[in-house]
């Protein structure tokens, strides 16, 4: 699994280091104008963090800022395998999050890989119960990409299952009801996002996805 991460993150830094990262890019994120607009204005050092093995590895990788020469703006291009200021991968976080939807699963347990906390490479600090539970929030937040990726999946494949499921959450899980639909939100972007993975071979998040509508 750990390859996949890599070898993506490599590809992406090599087309953004010669410029091949512009040809996957069909519009100005600002203006919608052609993406032929658009050139790179800037290369920027990247944070990433991969859960391997119940450790996590800071890889450093390139992010580009472009121009676009329509609106004269310039914005961040993401790559695909992550959200806006976020170092974790999404994907992971997905995985941690469906442990935590088992019942008697808490935060902590959630967190764990084989019976140890997720650490740390250099093993001085633990992968927080708080961040899985930050993730959750976010996710819970992502009322626009869940329509999104469920629509999309509705037009590939109208009688998928995913359309039936129900995402029950453990009452142990919340204390008010504001928090139970967070969680329900997150659980049913988790079902989203595997039926994706299915169907489509990959997961994908659009621009708008990220921004808390
Ligand atoms: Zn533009």
């Amino acid at each position: 699994m750990i390859s996949t991460f890599l070898s993506k993150i490599k590809s992406h830094e090599k087309k953004v280091i010669n410029g091949d990262i512009l040809s996957e890019i069909p519009a100005c994120i600002l203006c919608e104008s052609p993406g032929s607009n658009l050139s790179i204005h800037e290369r920027r050092n990247r944070h990433v963090y991969i859960i391997d093995n119940g450790e996590v590895i800071d890889k450093t990788t390139l992010q580009a800022r472009l121009k676009c020469a329509v609106c004269e703006r310039t914005f961040t291009h993401r790559p695909d395998f992550l959200f806006p200021y976020k170092r974790y991968i999404p994907r992971q976080i997905l995985e941690l999050a469906e442990q935590y939807r088992q019942p008697n699963t808490g935060y902590r347990k959630s967190v764990r890989h084989d019976y140890r906390t997720i650490c740390w490479q250099d093993r001085d600090r633990w992968f927080s119960h708080v961040t899985l539970w930050r993730w959750l929030f976010y996710f819970g937040h992502r009322h626009q990409l869940i329509k999104h990726i469920l629509s999309l999946i509705r037009q590939r494949s109208p009688s998928s299952s995913v359309f039936r499921r129900i995402t029950p959450v453990c009452p142990a899980k919340y204390r008010s009801l504001k928090r139970k639909g967070i969680l329900e939100r997150s659980f049913r972007l988790v079902d989203a996002v595997r039926e994706q993975i299915s169907i489509f071979g990959k997961i994908f998040f659009p621009n708008f996805g990220t921004a808390p509508r």
